[in-house]
């Protein structure tokens, strides 16, 4: 059993969803679970509806579902064009799902008001829809393809916009509910992204979760393989959006992806690796417009001998928090004391680094940031940078490198650097520059590191 993950632009259309069918198709021996994500740019229109309901803004709103709908069914027509009770089904059912969001997104304009849990409803749309119309399509073409709902096996805890899993339940649950929805088909279709809290409210794991909701399932299966479809020919040395020349990266440890996810490289969510890395399932992004290509393949360390620099990733825009106490002097407790108000307040820490009297960290995000430096204040000296961008130079074994800082740091000549971090893991060094610098320190690494 292996798992296939098709993303936003690998379904953003009839001619990408026909790729997807001949893509499963040439792998149904493998028994592949499909996790697709809503059409491209859908869940961000769907944020956007909501956000008009919730000012009011019935008419907007409704004008942009009615955009979705005609999207969809367009797409229907143009896939199920030789069944025509299948079309109709599909056609009615797309009609239902819009009009219950229509009367949810009517009430909401209504009251004016808009909790989360409503909000993750309405976003959850976008991957009923594109799964609905791609299991019919998929079985249009002649393959045996099942249905589930996601929200019957995928229970997390009720932060509805970005639930927490709940692995327990998770492992219970999937295998139980996927073996029996399968049953004698030749596939399975499941939506990425939405779940479901433990009393049934609708619940989301967060923008672009659908790679986690792949690698969720996979690890619950006990999947031999999870591949993650996109658009590019896997992860690539640095944003190819950025930085001219860069290349496909075609084998990377756990460590390092992870690592890259969270330090800025877009192609995968960045709690993706954590489910795989539990039962060491091999995790490979694909280019669903170039199936042929061998993308990148995510192993455990061991089996991968090369060490080295494999790419540069970045965050565009952090902040960094400066604390300053001299009480911090033969003291113990202050970093214990310090960390606590930002576990208070749910923020998290990317890079930290300290002295004897400082302690520098980023942060990725406005929110809590003014209660935290009100209580930060409280027993320290508190400064805030704004407008940096942290890059990590990712690798394996990097501290075993002969003169790999000096390379990184002698190649960025005069740019001024704010806050440099490299911990023990040897997977990343990374340092913050000012935002206006990025891309032009992104190209001289790269130069540095992969057009030698
Ligand atoms: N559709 C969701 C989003 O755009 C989830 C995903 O595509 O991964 O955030
Ligand atoms: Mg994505």
């Amino acid at each position: 059993m292996i798992v296939m993950k098709f993303g936003g632009t690998s379904v953003e259309d009839s001619a990408a969803v026909r790729r997807l069918i001949e893509i499963v198709r040439s792998k149904l021996d493998e028994k592949p679970i499909i996790v697709v994500s809503a059409l491209s740019k859908v869940t961000h229109s769907l944020y956007q509806i909501a956000d008009y309901a919730s000012r009011g803004d019935f008419e907007s709103a409704d004008r942009l579902l009615s955009e979705i709908k005609e999207r969809h069914e367009k797409m229907s027509r143009e896939l199920i064009s030789n069944d025509k009770r299948r079309l109709d089904l599909c056609v009615g059912k797309i009609g239902e799902q819009i009009a219950g969001l229509r009367d949810i997104i009517k009430v909401i304009s209504i009251l004016a008001e808009l909790s989360d849990r409503s909000l993750a409803k309405i976003v959850s749309h976008g991957e009923l829809l594109s799964s609905f119309i791609i299991f019919h399509a998929l079985n249009e073409s002649g393959i045996r393809c099942a249905y589930a709902d996601a929200r019957e096996c995928i229970i997390t805890d009720n932060q509805y916009l970005k639930g927490e899993p709940d692995l327990n339940l998770i492992k219970e649950r999937v295998p139980k509910y996927i073996n029996e929805q399968f049953a004698d088909n030749e596939t399975l279709i499941i939506q990425g992204f939405i779940a479901s809290s433990i009393d049934g409210i609708n619940t989301t794991l967060g923008r672009g979760g659908s790679d986690y909701s792949a690698s969720l399932i996979g690890l619950a299966m006990g999947a031999r393989e999870i591949e993650i479809w996109t658009d590019v020919d896997g992860i690539h040395t640095a944003d190819p959006g950025r930085v001219a020349n860069t290349r496909s990266i075609s084998l990377l440890s756990f460590e390092e992806a992870a690592e890259m996810a969270y330090f800025g490289a877009k192609v995968l969510h960045p709690s993706t690796i954590q489910p795989a890395i539990e039962k060491n399932i091999p995790v490979r992004v694909l280019n669903s417009r170039k199936p042929e290509h061998n993308g990148t393949l995510i192993l455990h360390r061991d089996l991968i001998k090369e060490d080295g620099i494999k790419a540069i990733s970045f965050k565009e825009n952090i902040i960094v928090v400066n604390v300053f106490s001299t009480k911090m002097l033969n003291y113990f407790g202050f970093l214990n004391r310090l960390f606590e108000v930002f576990n208070k307040h749910k923020v998290s820490v990317d890079l930290i680094s300290t002295s004897e009297v400082n302690v520098s960290l980023t942060i990725d995000s406005d929110a809590g940031l003014q209660s935290i430096i009100e209580e930060l204040s409280q027993f320290s000296e508190v400064n805030v940078e704004r407008n940096m961008s942290q890059i990590s130079v990712v690798g394996s074994n990097l501290k075993n490198i002969k003169g790999v800082c000096k390379r990184v740091f002698g190649s960025l000549g005069d740019y001024q650097i704010y806050m440099i971090s490299q911990g023990a893991s040897d997977v990343n060094i990374s340092f913050v520059v000012g935002r206006e610098n990025l891309t032009s320190v992104l190209r001289i690494l790269h130069n540095e590191f992969f057009n030698e």
